[in-house]
């Protein structure tokens, strides 16, 4: 048995929605953790009596839930910051000629660490993960995953249209998908999600064989692009005119559910959104992807008009950080440009309990709840003399804000693996 003792916050629901008793926060707390799980946490004067025999370790900044990811592609870490072009373009110039290097395994394998502990070093324990087309790309990043007790979801792209070096077949893409579901189910802490890239890159064949896959494993999550770019919907859109709209051809195909996540979401019907929150799919909204390649502003208040569920995405190599508190900062511009705004708190709920609700591992992390994996980190608001001065004597809220907004990497002062520091 462990305990932390410090300043505790979790947000385990919207507090939009289940008011300001959705935040836990304890200012002397405790923490107790055996067996890698959650114990207990609440106030330190409570505890400390039923738990005395814990050591107490002491932690200086404020002990939250370790973030969650909800759309990041590990193959592109190396094509960040890659100037000049729309998401079309930038998928052809950029992306694709980056991805076809996944096809030998040991590459594979080095991005796969690197990305890891990049991941851990910015406070994230946890991700909903793009692979490559490749089957091999899957299994470097599960093996990496396993070998560091991370809680990963992931899979291998299916791509029957894509270009020349990046493409399987319907048959291909299926008996891969179902030989990477057998060999990884129930290990470790890693979750599969059959991942079509878009409705661009699989024809109708591949996209209805998707459906099936997702119908015939109720423990997979489905994982796609949606409704990003405008140039990307126009494309969409002319290949589709039957469908309603873009959501509407995803759904033709069985791939509109409860276990269905959609990055982006930028430009939605009210239809669109109404038939989301019906099917209990998530949105992973990712801001500076969206601005780095122009594709428009996510609009919090028309998605919470519906009560569709969030979670935030880096977004990596389209978007510019893998600091999910950096990113937080720009989900509040972008809310800010919709003319919204955007509360700490509950912004720490779309980055923690909320996005593990949308990829399904909600009962496992993200709240410290007793019986959840203890995943969290330590956040250090004197981590810069900037955030220091910002931050000294001032009210969580403040404090939790200007993290968001002035704070990175170099806020993390621990990141904990159940109840282990990495
Ligand atoms: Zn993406």
């Amino acid at each position: 048995m462990k305990a932390f003792r410090g300043e505790i916050l979790s947000v385990p629901e919207d507090p939009a929605v289940a008011g300001p008793g959705a935040i836990r926060h304890f200012e002397d707390g405790l923490l107790v953790v055996e067996d890698g799980l959650v114990l207990a946490c609440g106030p330190y004067a409570d505890l400390a009596g039923t738990f005395a025999e814990a050591e107490a370790e002491l932690q200086g900044g404020l002990i939250v839930p370790g973030f969650v990811d909800a759309h990041v592609h590990y193959p592109q870490i190396e094509c960040i910051a890659s100037h000049g072009e729309q998401l079309m373009q930038w998928l052809e110039r950029h992306i694709f000629p980056a991805e076809k290097a996944f096809a030998d395994r040991g590459h594979a394998d080095a991005v796969a660490a690197f990305f890891l502990d990049e991941l851990l070093r910015h406070g994230t324990t946890s991700a909903l993960v793009f692979a490559t087309v490749h089957m091999g790309s899957v299994d470097a990043l599960f093996e990496a995953a396993l070998q560091r007790d991370m809680r990963i979801v992931s899979g291998k792209v299916l791509m029957d249209l894509g270009p020349e070096g990046l493409r399987d077949t319907v048959a291909s893409g299926r008996a891969e998908t179902e030989a990477l579901i057998a060999r990884w189910r129930g290990r470790g802490r890693l979750g599969y999600a059959v991942t079509p890239r878009f409705a661009p890159t699989s024809s109708d064949e591949q996209l209805a064989d998707a459906g099936s896959l997702i119908a015939a494993h109720p423990d997979v999550l489905m994982h796609t692009h949606l409704s990003e770019n405008p140039g990307e919907i126009a494309f969409v859109a002319e290949r589709f005119p039957e469908a309603a709209d873009y959501l509407d051809v995803y759904d033709r195909f069985g791939l509109v559910g409860p276990r269905s996540v959609f990055a982006h979401c930028v430009h939605m019907s009210d239809r669109a959104l109404s038939r989301m929150a019906e099917a209990g799919s998530g949105i992973a909204f990712c801001p500076t992807s969206n601005m780095f390649l122009g594709s428009g502003l996510f609009d919090l208040a028309q998605a919470d008009r519906h009560g569709v569920g969030l979670g935030i995405g880096t977004d990596i190599g389209a978007g510019t950080t893998l600091s999910v508190l950096h990113t937080l900062g720009e989900a509040y511009r972008t809310c800010q440009l919709r003319g919204a705004s955007l509360d700490p708190f509950r912004a720490l709920h779309f980055a923690t309990a909320g996005g593990a609700r949308v990829i399904g591992i909600a009962d496992r992390v993200g709240a410290l709840l007793p019986g959840q994996e203890a995943d969290f980190i330590v956040l250090d608001s004197g981590a810069t003399p900037l955030l220091a001065r910002r931050c000294a004597g001032a009210p969580l809220h403040d404090r939790l804000f200007a993290l968001q907004v002035l704070g990175d990497d170099r806020a993390i002062a621990g990141t904990y693996l159940r109840g282990r520091r990495v």
